[in-house]
């Protein structure tokens, strides 16, 4: 991925759609084989054999959000009068930490005040879905929700709240499992207006904080 300039946030929005169509399964194979030869096993034993395509198709289940616009989720809106918090919990993400290559996982937290337009509440979990399933790092894929809720439902307020535990703590450098990363995003009323704020954090977590 080379420019930035024409794809807002990094997100990459695959302009000739069929060119981006399908991972490259055999590729990924070649480069699994490879590894596991680096590391000095024997990738033609038993045990490993299926090993390169399954890790390809893994691959392309993890990734599959590179191939479609995350934005097409926030197109259908409903006219509305409706202008309190609206909030959608515990919203479960797999995803892929880039600088690792292991996974993260956790809740991602959407809570908007709407100005007119509403969205259907399942595409929420289509938008947090279409952000996780690639390359990603926490504090971005945090940014991207409520960026993309900003431009295209122009709602009062948007506040995103993530947390997850990354196995790339838990599994190597300072192995620490269990430890959980909290990001947020507040977003016009949600930054501005305090007790706005407030009252979005009390209903994600309730008196569990
Ligand atoms: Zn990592």
């Amino acid at each position: 991925m080379s420019s930035n300039e024409d794809k807002p946030h990094g997100v990459p929005v695959p302009k000739d759609a069929s060119a981006t169509n399908s991972v490259d399964h055999e590729r990924i194979q070649r480069a699994v084989r490879e590894i596991l030869l680096a590391v000095g096993e024997d990738p033609d034993r038993e045990g490993l054999v299926e090993t390169p395509a399954r890790v390809a198709r893994m691959y392309a289940e993890m990734f599959s959000g590179l191939r479609e616009d995350p934005r097409r989720h926030l197109k259908k809106v409903f006219t509305e009068r409706y202008d309190e918090i609206v909030l959608v919990r515990d919203i479960q993400f797999q995803s892929m930490c880039e600088h690792h290559l292991l996974p993260f996982m956790g809740k991602a937290h959407i809570g908007y005040v709407p100005a007119g337009k509403v969205l259907g509440l399942s595409k929420l979990a289509r938008l947090v879905e279409a952000i996780s399933r690639r390359p990603q790092v926490q504090e971005r894929m945090t940014e991207q929700i409520a960026t993309m809720m900003v431009e295209e439902l122009s709602p009062k307020g948007v506040a995103v709240v993530v947390e997850a535990e990354h196995s790339c703590m838990a599994l190597r450098g300072v192995r620490k499992p269990g430890s959980r990363c909290v990001t947020s995003a507040m977003k016009g009323l949600f930054r501005d207006n305090l007790s706005t704020r407030a009252e979005v954090m009390h209903l994600i977590y309730g008196d569990r904080r």
